[in-house]
């Protein structure tokens, strides 16, 4: 995770790391690109990579690799990431959170590539399970620079978490205590947090709101578990509490719900210091930053959510008469998501009653996004110029289920047909990190785009990886 392998001036990240300057596009989500579009709205590019551009012929190059050439190269479905854009998303959230540690969270997706990324750029890692930790490990991470959580943490992952020496471990259930520090060798002790549910509502979705009381995640505040949870951990000779932790939940466009957080928090840390006489050094506040997915959505602004975030600290802290804790966040989806393009061919065109569907060559098994939170993408004709008039399409996967919906009622050109290319931007994040084995179609490659050159970071799942796994008869 040294500098030997320094980005090339034309890979390193754009001269204004996205999101920092106002109306960027990605940092401010739809405006800017709204304002400068002249064309249809399907012209609209402020939701894609930087580094995207428009090519004569109706294609789009990414890191300078036109799309249609990925799809020669390396078939489709194919998912792309463009490594600037994940690093200046990464150098966005080191500037505008300075004396901050920034961990990627891996789960929104991960490969060597990824998590050497990120670790260059300066960022920590969170994890969730004993493979997530072991990869990034195996391919030099840090392992002081990871953090470990998980609502259910197996056996194995406690395990390779001490043994391979991970820097915090996240307390998520009163059972978890005694079994981690059982397991912690005689004479050692393992940094630890302890995740708390401060009691906000917020998030894109129910189903990944995980700040409120209702749900697995966390010890609650109010019913007194999380005192509890503290009390028992600092009786551990084993265990040195550093801190609490939370994470509100995912695709969070406001700021308000951190700002909360931030004060039940530190209110807590000044009952800690009552009741125990110590000060917590940290205190980490998850991650959940919402992107846009459409030009007409906006995305949470690091730089502004730091700014308050950090104000925030420093007033409630001062107010409780605390010493202001290290701060910790855990973004994923805002480093991840934007820079990640999926490219499917059209297999198949029909029209029943007034809908139009257009099947494509993936869907649920390599995106369950829509099939999970009902959440609708804007596939996007390449390669070749339309001069049909744009109607509405329902883009769907090639699974075997009706909720296999990539988007709905999408303004596509009416003579879109087989063979077709559509890319579909914003893929980056909780797509193949959630892939499955559905139908046996076998998961996407994952394409890294830099610098004008495309190279193969993940490749195809094949028949014969199906075959090699399935050992009985
Ligand atoms: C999922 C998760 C994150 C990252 O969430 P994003 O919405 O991808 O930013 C961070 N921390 C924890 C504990 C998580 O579970």
């Amino acid at each position: 995770m040294t500098g030997d392998r320094v980005a090339a001036p034309d890979t390193a990240a754009p001269a204004a790391p996205p999101g920092d300057a106002p109306g960027t596009g990605a940092g401010t989500g739809a405006g800017a690109g709204a304002a400068n579009c002249t064309g249809p709205a399907d012209d609209d590019l402020s939701v894609w990579p930087h580094s995207t551009t428009r090519l004569s012929d109706g294609d789009l190059a990414v890191g300078g690799v036109p799309l249609t050439e990925i799809a020669d190269r390396f078939g489709t479905p194919a998912y792309l990431l463009d490594e600037a854009e994940v690093r200046g998303r990464c150098r966005t959230y080191v500037q505008a959170f300075p004396d901050t540690d920034v961990l990627y969270a891996a789960k929104a997706f991960l490969c060597r590539a990824m998590a050497h990324w990120v670790g260059e750029e300066g960022l920590g890692l969170d994890v969730c399970s004993a493979g997530e930790l072991e990869l990034a490990v195996t391919t030099g991470f840090p392992a002081s620079r990871i953090v470990l959580h998980g609502n259910a943490k197996s056996p194995e992952d406690l395990r390779a978490a001490l043994r391979l020496g991970v820097g915090r471990i996240v307390i998520d259930s009163a059972s978890e205590i005694a079994r981690l520090a059982a397991a912690v060798p005689p004479g050692s002790r393992q940094k630890v947090l302890v995740r708390v549910v401060p009691g906000i509502a917020a998030g894109g979705h129910s189903k990944i709101q995980t700040g409120t009381e209702d749900q697995k995640f966390g010890l609650c505040i109010t019913d007194g578990s999380a005192q509890h949870a503290i009390a028992r951990i600092l009786d551990q000779p084993g265990l040195e509490l550093v801190g609490l932790h939370c994470h509100l939940g995912s695709q969070i466009t406001a700021e308000k719900p951190f700002l909360c957080a931030v004060r039940r928090l530190v209110g807590l840390m000044a009952r800690i210091k009552d009741h125990h006489g110590i000060t917590l050094p940290e205190l980490d506040l998850g991650g959940g930053h919402g992107i846009a997915y459409h030009p007409d959505e906006h995305s949470l602004d690091i730089p502004s959510l730091a700014r308050k975030v950090r104000a925030e600290l420093t007033e409630s802290c001062a107010a409780a008469g605390l010493a202001v804790p290290h701060l910790v966040v855990e973004p994923g989806r805002a480093i991840a998501g934007p820079a990640g393009v999926a490219l499917y061919h059209v297999l198949s065109v029909k029209r029943t009653g007034d809908r139009t569907f257009v099947a494509v060559d993936g869907g649920m098994s390599d995106n369950p996004r829509p099939a999970l939170y009902g959440v609708r993408y804007l596939p996007r004709l390449i390669g070749r110029r339309s001069t049909a008039a744009p109607a509405p399409m329902t883009v769907v996967g090639r699974h075997c289920e009706a909720g296999d919906v990539l988007a709905a009622d999408t303004a596509l050109p009416s003579d879109i047909r087989p063979g077709d290319l559509l890319a579909v931007p914003v893929a980056g994040a909780y797509h193949l990190s959630m892939a499955s084995g559905y139908n046996l179609v076998g998961r996407p490659p994952v394409v890294a785009v830099a610098g004008g050159h495309a190279r193969l970071l993940v490749r195809r799942e094949s028949l014969e990886d199906f075959r090699n796994r399935d050992v009985g008869l």
